[in-house]
């Protein structure tokens, strides 16, 4: 069995994004900068990509920009929405405490520079509320940026009611997108988007790749300074491939959107019943606003690295959902803002699924899932303390 259920840290390539980008690293390769023939043929492929784009999340063409990846778009948008905040004496920054590091650590590195910065409380289920954001924006506030969809647990904010709030109040409104792309509607205008990340790698395209959504009129902050690419706001030769791959990946998850999130939601709440039986255990987020293709647990009593390599062994790839960086054992902070202990969040387990994913191989991992629970367990020193009664179990 190989069964690969770590989709949220990244997707395999589908044949249409390798197929759309094979001609941009084979025959055509000229600078769409250049004036001759071979130039121009690429800058011809890049508009067609930046329409197609553009028609997915209903933007217009010139309000995409081409970059690295999702953490670049976090980054430029919130520096770009910092400055010209600057600009007009404002400097209050409004998010949520469990936003993607690519956006926190953007936000620590804002605050060193005198922004105040309001990370709002998202609840046990894992979904900040509209009025939270509504009671949170002041007079100087220039930003308000919620992740669409967690990537952790998997939680969909509501992202068209801060929305239609910060159009309201006057204020700048960016969303990390990054884990919605392919899986959830996304349309700037009618979801009054100022700002929006996407990552190619995340819905089948490749890796090093992605875009920043920004409306017109936003005066964006380079971060990359030389050539006049992106009318200015990003320098740098374009990577070609890769944008043809994305615009590709792009366009074929939108189309099938609605047929592989009615297909994931079955295997996953499958999944969800089937792991629920394990004792002590609880799903991590709501367990409606959800992303069709995740599933977040904690299992009281184990480490979820041991879990994760057991696992591995039985052939499936799956995450703790927590980056242990650097061999620091600092649990997610995404579980421990929907209020997990220390002890509890290290016993976490993230399974996401994707569309090559079937029935067989969820019926395979509800049960090695069980037996690996059960193996750690029975090792477990922590967990003999909490059967004998020495110590009091934390979920129930
Ligand atoms: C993966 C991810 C990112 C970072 O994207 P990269 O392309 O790896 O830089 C940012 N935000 C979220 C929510 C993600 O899941």
């Amino acid at each position: 069995m190989n069964i690969y259920l770590d989709n949220a840290a990244t997707t395999k390539m589908s044949r249409t994004a390798i197929n759309a980008m094979l001609p941009y690293m084979d025959t055509v390769y000229g600078n769409p900068s250049s004036l001759h023939s071979a130039g121009q043929t690429a800058a011809e492929a890049l508009t067609r990509a930046r329409q197609q784009i553009s028609r997915c999340i209903g933007a217009e063409p010139e309000e995409i920009i081409f970059t690295s990846g999702g953490s670049e778009a976090d980054n430029q948008a919130i520096i770009s929405a910092a400055q010209m905040g600057r600009k007009k004496g404002k400097s209050h920054i409004v998010s949520t405490a469990f936003e993607h590091h690519a956006v926190l650590h953007t936000l620590k590195k804002m605050e060193k520079e005198g922004f105040e910065i309001t990370l709002l409380d998202v609840h046990e289920n894992g979904v900040v509320l509209p009025d939270q954001v509504e009671a949170a924006i002041r007079d100087d506030t220039c930003l308000v940026t919620v992740m669409y969809a967690n990537n952790e647990i998997g939680t969909i904010q509501p992202i068209e009611e801060i929305g239609r709030i910060c159009r309201a109040r006057n204020v700048l409104f960016h969303t990390d997108a990054v884990q919605a792309a392919g899986q959830l509607e996304i349309n700037v205008k009618e979801q009054n988007i100022d700002m929006l990340s996407l990552a190619a790698h995340k819905f089948h395209g490749p890796k090093g790749i992605g875009i920043l959504y920004a409306k017109k009129g936003a005066a964006l902050t380079p971060l990359i300074q030389g050539g006049a690419q992106e009318r200015g706001r990003r320098a740098g030769t374009e990577n070609i491939s890769g944008i043809m791959g994305m615009a590709a990946a792009l366009e074929e998850a939108c189309a099938h959107m609605e047929d592989n999130s009615r297909r994931l939601r079955v295997l996953r709440d499958q999944l969800i019943a089937g792991l629920s039986q394990i004792p002590h255990s609880i799903l991590n987020g709501d367990a409606e606003k959800r992303l069709p293709n995740n599933v977040n647990f904690c299992f009281e009593g184990i480490e979820g690295e041991s879990l994760l390599l057991l696992l591995d062994d039985k052939g499936i790839c799956a995450s703790s959902g927590s980056a242990c960086t650097s061999g620091s054992l600092d649990p997610s902070h995404v579980l421990l803002a929907i209020g997990r202990v220390h002890d509890v969040a290290h016993g976490s387990l993230r399974l996401t699924l994707s569309a090559e994913n079937t029935e067989e191989q969820i019926t395979y991992t509800i049960k090695a899932v069980k037996e690996a629970v059960e193996y750690l367990r029975s090792i477990s020193p922590v967990w003999r303390d909490l059967v004998s009664g020495k110590r009091d179990f934390i979920i129930k």
